[in-house]
């Protein structure tokens, strides 16, 4: 039986809550620690697919179901096929995930995991449909998106697709390489483009993957994929199944919703990337940097800054925003410019200045200059 107060309360067990729960549980510093982890869903099926780069092995190695060397991009006319080195694109299944991590968080005391949808959290205490718990510190993954749309000062633009994953009668696919970003596809006035990931020569997952404020009706993102499937020489294909996602692309001050006891983490903290909408590497980095910063005993509000990359990812999002058919040309620009390696450093924000003003340059000065000039004045 569930008691009804704990050290630390994690809302939410999914990437973000899982992945905190199991670094302060393997960390000896929690032993004596209690931690309640509550999530409403059995987390029993796949139901997202996280891919990600990432040089040498990783900590969550053991999970990952398919790695690639290369990749493609293609955007206005400009194509290069790339090696990855140093990096190597990765891909976890979420439900491997979901199914290890459980079976590795049985084996702590110091954890109790509920399965119960909370209804309000307020300072230090959680309700349920069940009952409400206490806690000292309290982190949230679940991602209430009302505060976001009710300001105006950041824009909000989602990663949003439908992806899904396709057996070919031909084999059609190169099992070493990933169709990073391809935009040769009709952008109509927004920033669109198709993202493969090969898992043998006749089967890939397929995302149709906007960068935009307005989701599409589900029909439109499948007939792309249907579109851009018959120009290759599949002979035929079968889907066998399906995700989609909407991914919040924005600067917004995420970190202005935590206070000294609550800290939103995951998508709901702002841990997302702003100009790409990958977060699930940054989830990985960041639980571990949460798990030393709790044991300063410092307030859950001081946790995490607002550096350089935030302010490019502004402005990117911003010049994204206001004329959303330029993302094509400002991933060519980047990758015409750069090398890849660079970019991935950059968009990890563990390039060097150098580098950044490197690809600064590869932009169209002037756009950037103009939301600059917006943001100052
Ligand atoms: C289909 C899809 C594919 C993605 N692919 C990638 C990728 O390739 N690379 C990448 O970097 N990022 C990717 N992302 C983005 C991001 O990595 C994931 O969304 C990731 O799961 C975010 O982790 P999180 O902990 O913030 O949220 P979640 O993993 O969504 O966890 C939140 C948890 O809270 C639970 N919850 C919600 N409401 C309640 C409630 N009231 N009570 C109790 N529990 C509740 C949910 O059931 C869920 O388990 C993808 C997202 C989606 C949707």
């Amino acid at each position: 039986m569930s008691k009804n107060h704990y050290d630390y309360i994690i809302c939410g067990g999914g990437a973000s809550g899982l992945l905190l729960a199991y670094r302060m549980c393997k960390d000896p510093y929690f032993e004596k620690h209690s931690i309640l982890l509550i999530e409403k869903d059995d987390k029993n099926i796949n139901d997202r697919t996280w891919c990600f780069w990432e040089s040498g092995k990783g900590d969550l190695e053991k999970m990952v179901h398919k790695t690639w060397n290369n990749a493609y991009f293609n955007a206005d006319g400009f194509e290069m096929d790339f090696s990855l080195q140093p990096f190597q694109y990765k891909m976890i299944r979420s439900l491997d995930f979901y199914q290890s991590m459980k079976k590795k968080l049985t084996e702590f005391d110091q954890l109790t995991q509920i399965r119960e949808k909370v209804t309000r959290i307020a300072e230090n205490s959680v309700a349920t449909e069940v009952k409400t718990y206490h806690g000292d510190l309290i982190f949230s993954s679940i991602f209430d998106p009302k505060k976001l749309y009710q300001q105006k000062r950041y824009p909000v633009l989602l990663q949003h697709f439908v992806g899904q994953v396709v057996e070919t009668q031909n084999p059609c696919f190169d099992p070493d390489k990933i169709e990073f970003m391809n935009f040769n596809v009709p952008q109509k006035g927004n920033t669109r483009f198709m993202y493969v990931l090969p898992l043998s020569p006749n089967k890939a997952l397929l995302e149709y993957t906007l960068f935009s404020a307005q989701l599409l009706e589900r029909k439109e993102y499948v007939t792309a994929i249907n579109d851009f499937l018959k120009t290759l020489p599949t002979g035929g294909y079968e889907v066998i199944e399906e995700e989609e996602g909407k991914i919040p692309m924005t600067c917004y001050r995420f970190d202005l919703i935590n206070n000294s006891s609550l800290l939103h983490i995951g998508t709901a903290g702002g841990w997302t990337k702003p100009s790409t909408g990958y977060t699930f590497q940054r989830i990985n980095e960041k639980s571990k940097e949460l798990v030393d910063f709790l044991k300063k005993n410092k307030p859950l509000s001081h946790f995490g800054k607002r550096g350089r990359f935030w302010f490019y990812d502004l402005l990117f999002i911003d010049v994204l925003a206001k004329d959303n058919a330029h993302g094509a040309d400002l991933f060519k620009r980047m990758f015409q410019k750069n090398s890849p390696e660079t970019i991935f450093q950059f968009l990890d924000e563990k390039s060097s200045i150098v580098q950044e003003f490197q690809i600064m340059r590869s932009f169209n000065v002037r756009q950037f200059v103009k939301a600059l000039w917006k943001r100052l004045f």
